[in-house]
């Protein structure tokens, strides 16, 4: 008999979850979360403890199994946080140190002295630009901090991966040691054309392959796991962005989703082709599925609803983030104001951490309103600055634009994206497209979907198409450009 259920686990950055997935009403139907701590030792370090992000996993894990007839379980798929590096002790499963979070800049020194030739190597071997944000320094900069780690490397018994790597050799007692190649794509030491470690590149980081995982298809069966009496398939495993991309039904050339978080991540679907930028964006594996390669584009910018948190907690001008659209539209516009969300630099196209935010063209009649209408705008506009990227490199035209996300339950916000990038931008029922991605890899590794029937189980909530008045909005967009310039100064 078929089963009804698939459990998401979602494991990011500040929380994890769990959700039970009705296959049959094609919904959610429980969900279990637990908060995860940060720490901040030194300024720019950002770490987490592995083992309690293991044991909240768990946790919630078992509270879908409670909340649920256990024998109805098919099995789990998991989507994570990515680039975050767990070294681990293969006896006893116990991480060696703490976990360096994919924010954790301490080894921009290290990549900022890599030499031009392997910049280019690099960026042709795996996509990727060289940051501190990918894997690679960071488990470099474990092995050469952490005394511990290379007496266990001495022994054969060191373990490094992603966080999906480290929470299934946990669920399976160290019986799988994989991921998949979404997450092994993070990595910068991954050869995403040839779907291998890449041997020069495990050299320039003197990291031996021995204690890598073995890489798998995103739709892989990963391992067993025991959960209360029964036995599940850990099934299905992508990043959270590209588990998202899956979630939004994004499985065509030219597809394209924006989560609208804390910052703003966008991915644009370009099929079985990589296509390379030139305009600063990422290359990435979107998924492996059915035994075909998909790759996408991607684009991400550090600030987004942050800036509506510092207009609620900063600055006290809304008192929740979704006032911010009250507020907002009791003016037609802003007034000629524009606001940059350079926080802490801005990320994709530019790369420059050194730049700061600003707001320009603040007149005496310049009201809360327009300050908050402006800061709602600014996203709007990151996401416009990255589509164009996005259109140019691959030479497709974006049609529709997919959304999610916290700040995707704003109208207006919405709305506005439809006019600057003058396509419909296309809201679903169902926000937590990461966990509905996680879930329908699932399915799909268990034979109980495929990448067609994925797409099925996606419903579209609203509609926002975009307003006649293109000329507006292209000026708009221009003064924003502008007020980019200079921040960038
Ligand atoms: P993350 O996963 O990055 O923590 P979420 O997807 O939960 O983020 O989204 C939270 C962000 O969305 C916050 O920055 C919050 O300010 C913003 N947000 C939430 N609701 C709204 C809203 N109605 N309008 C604008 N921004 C919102």
């Amino acid at each position: 008999m078929q089963k009804k259920y698939v459990i998401a686990l979602d494991a990011g950055t500040t929380s994890v979850r769990a959700m039970v997935f009705d296959l049959a009403a094609r919904q959610f139907i429980f969900t279990a979360q637990q908060e995860v701590g940060q720490s901040f030792p030194q300024s720019g370090w950002v770490e987490q403890d592995a083992g309690e992000i293991f044991f909240k996993a768990a946790y919630v894990l078992n509270r879908c199994r409670s909340a649920v007839d256990e024998r109805e379980i098919a099995g789990i798929g998991i989507a994570n946080q990515r680039e975050t590096v767990v070294l681990w002790d293969s006896e006893t499963g116990e991480p060696v140190a703490p976990a360096i979070v994919w924010q954790c800049r301490r080894t921009s020194a290290f990549c900022a002295s890599v030499p031009p030739e392997m910049r280019e190597s690099i960026r042709e071997k795996t996509g990727l630009p060289v940051d501190a944000y990918f894997s690679a320094s960071k488990i470099r900069w474990l092995l050469d901090h952490v005394p511990a780690a290379r007496e266990l490397l001495a022994h054969g018994r060191l373990r490094a991966g992603t966080v999906d790597s480290f929470l299934i050799w946990r669920f399976t007692e160290g019986k799988s040691f994989v991921t998949d190649h979404t997450n092994a794509s993070r990595t910068m030491l991954f050869n995403i054309h040839t779907l291998s470690w890449d041997g020069e590149l495990l050299d320039y980081f003197g990291i031996p392959a021995s204690i890598l995982p073995e890489v798998r298809s995103s739709d892989a069966r990963m391992g067993e796991m025991k959960l209360g009496s029964v036995l599940l398939p850990l099934a299905g495993v992508a990043g959270d962005q590209q588990a998202a991309l899956f979630g939004q039904a994004c499985t065509a050339r030219g597809d394209c989703k924006v989560t609208y978080g804390t910052g703003l991540f966008m991915l644009f679907h370009t099929g079985e082709r990589c296509v390379r930028s030139e305009s600063g964006l990422i290359s990435t594996i979107a998924y492996t599925l059915g035994g075909r390669t998909c790759y996408a584009l991607e684009g991400s910018a550090f600030n987004a609803g942050s800036g509506i948190q510092w207009l609620r907690d900063g600055l006290g001008l809304i008192s929740s983030s979704a006032e911010s659209e009250l507020v907002a539209s009791s003016v037609p516009d802003a007034g000629g104001v524009c606001f940059v969300p350079a926080f802490t630099g801005l990320g994709a196209p530019y790369w420059r951490s050194d730049c700061r935010g600003l707001f320009s063209g603040i007149t005496r009649g310049t009201t809360r309103a327009h300050l908050v209408r402006a800061v709602l705008e600014s996203i709007a506009f990151e996401a416009k600055e990255l589509a164009v990227c996005m259109e140019k490199d691959s030479g497709f035209h974006l049609t529709r634009l997919k959304c999610d996300g916290g700040a995707s339950a704003n109208d207006l916000l919405m709305q506005f994206q439809a006019d600057v990038l003058h396509i419909p931008v296309d809201r679903p029922k169902e926000r937590e497209s990461t966990a509905l991605g996680a879930a329908l890899l699932c399915a799909c590794a268990l034979g109980l979907a495929d990448e067609t029937s994925a797409a099925g189980m996606r419903e579209g909530e609203k509609l926002f198409l975009p307003s006649p008045d293109e000329e507006r909005f292209n000026a708009l967009y221009l003064d924003y450009l502008q007020a980019v310039r200079r921040s960038l100064l």
